[in-house]
């Protein structure tokens, strides 16, 4: 018979089971490695009443011992990277070697970092000389943060959430996806280990409509913090209209790679390929447009092409693995049309899904996996949908340009507004395209370098909100305003 990992909800500091269950697929073998809980109503209430217990106790912890246990969390997890990394890997279909040396270790940044970070956070203070009053601010948690999470970096945005939304003294139901809850399942005994006390952290696992739903309705749970599509943040917006609760919003994106004729080459093309293909081209920041000016477009092509040709797509275990499998059949089947719709439409397929099947060497690759190999496209309108919608997958345009302003124009010209990457090497006009560009962050010359101190988030269909050092402090409290007045 085959063993299964069993994954159960976390609540109140203890594993509980549910009745019904849900399966987990490795996506690069395509088979059922996981049962998690199919959570409803009845599992989300429970742990918003354990948190809400637990709230009076954890927000009134000191600081410092907050910070502490934060920190144990973090020693913990690092304790157990390769652990993590493997596990994470098989549920993502990610490679273990990225799991291991981008994903835990970032886990752990998180949780070291808004540990210490709220330590050193300071308040405001303003003296009125008329008439004669002292004000200052104090912030105090919200309560019961619903913390939810998408599937394509789990511990990575899981606890980039749950970090700071602890250390600012709130209790939270976090609801990882229900395609990569695993290792969310295995840090709760990391938690308890590191001293979080019981119903200070509860894990509900289960399908977006279902769990993900009636955690957002909840009434004792007055902020959201959700990471995922576009689409979904609009059911959570109406589903939560009536309430007024504080939501942050990192949502989906349509990333642009600006690449000027006096970009240094050597390094742009290696950092393009990253940024439109690591982690299967399942980062929200992932490059999805490539805009080359026109003078060096058949130069960059080549070479792009060939660079990303040579990435080993396979088993996600093998160390020489680039690229592992995508989360699931259906996301395969999602990503895969849109590169048939592209062919049938008068694209170029110049690489990758249909045309390289087969030759990539020395990786074999599983045929019950969702693999998609790196899909470099040409020859497409800008109002075609693979430059407007988001893929969330191996695959990027590229189409030349020719002047400044009409590049601005249309790497604005969709509806997200979460990152781009400018390659120039006349500082003038980066900071002037990077002024212009509609983006919560623009990457000159480098990508996905995250300073954790600086706000990070999307504009228009990207998001709304911005999380960070100062930001999620802002986001996970609510700042009041003391005024005395002075005789
Ligand atoms: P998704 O929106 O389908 O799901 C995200 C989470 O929301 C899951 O836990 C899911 O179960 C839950 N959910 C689904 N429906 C819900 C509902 N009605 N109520 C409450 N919760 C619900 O997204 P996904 O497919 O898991 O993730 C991919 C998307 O996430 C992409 O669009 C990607 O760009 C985006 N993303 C954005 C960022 C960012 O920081 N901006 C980071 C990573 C991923």
């Amino acid at each position: 018979m085959t063993e299964f990992v069993q994954v159960k909800n976390f609540i109140n500091g203890k594993f509980t089971d549910c009745v019904g269950l849900l399966d987990s697929f490795n996506p690069a073998t395509g088979e059922v490695w996981a049962k998690i809980p199919d959570s409803g109503q009845y599992e989300v209430d429970a742990a918003v009443n354990a948190a809400a217990q637990a709230f009076p106790g954890w927000s009134q912890t000191p600081q410092a011992k907050r910070s502490a246990i934060l920190q144990k969390v973090a020693d913990i997890l690092e304790s157990r990277l390769d652990e993590f990394a493997v596990a994470e890997s098989r549920d993502q279909g990610k490679p273990v070697s990225l799991a291991k040396r981008m994903d835990i270790p970032r886990a752990v940044h998180n949780m070291r970092f808004f540990a210490t970070s709220c330590l050193n956070h300071q308040e405001k203070a303003n003296y009125m000389d008329i008439p004669g009053a002292l004000n200052y601010t104090t912030r105090l948690p919200v309560g019961v943060a619903g913390l939810i999470s998408p599937w394509n970096l789990p511990m990575y945005l899981l606890t980039f959430k749950l970090g700071p939304a602890l250390a600012s003294g709130n209790t939270v139901v976090c609801k990882p996806s229900e395609m990569t809850s695993v290792t969310a399942w295995m840090f709760c005994e990391v938690l308890s280990e590191a001293g979080v006390p019981p119903g200070v952290v509860n894990m509900v696992f289960g399908t977006g409509p279902k769990a993900g739903d009636a955690l957002v309705r909840h009434p004792s749970v007055p902020l959201i913090s959700f990471t995922g599509g576009t689409a979904t943040a609009g059911v959570i917006r109406a589903a939560t209209a009536t309430q007024c609760k504080k939501l942050s919003l990192e949502l989906g994106g349509k990333n642009a790679g600006i690449i000027f004729e006096d970009a240094d080459l050597e390094k742009c093309i290696p950092t393009t390929i990253r940024s439109s293909f690591v982690n299967q081209g399942e980062v929200c920041l992932c490059t999805s447009r490539v805009f080359v000016q026109r003078s060096i477009y058949d130069r960059f092509l080549e070479k792009f092409i060939a660079e990303a040709r040579a990435i080993k797509v396979g088993d996600p275990s093998a160390p020489d693995t680039w690229m592992g499998a995508l989360v699931s059949k259906e996301h395969a089947a999602k990503v895969t049309g849109y590169i048939q719709r592209a062919a049938e439409g008068g694209a170029t397929v110049q690489c990758g899904h249909g045309i390289d099947t087969g030759i990539d060497g020395s990786n074999a690759i599983n045929p019950k996996g969702y693999f998609v190999r790196p899909t470099i496209i040409t020859d497409v309108k800008d109002d075609d949908a693979i430059m407007q919608e988001e893929v969330f997958g191996p695959v990027v345009c590229v189409v030349p340009f020719d002047n400044e302003e009409e590049v601005v124009r249309r790497a604005n010209g969709v509806q997200y507004g979460l990152c781009a990457a400018v390659w120039t090497s006349d500082a003038s006009r980066l900071h002037r395209v990077a002024r212009k560009l509609e983006a919560g962050t623009v990457w000159a010359n480098c990508w996905l370098v995250r300073d954790l101190h600086m706000p990070f988030g999307g504009c228009k269909s990207s998001g709304v909100g911005r999380e960070g050092a100062v930001d999620s402090i802002e986001f996970y409290t609510e700042v009041k305003t003391v005024c005395v007045q002075i005789e």
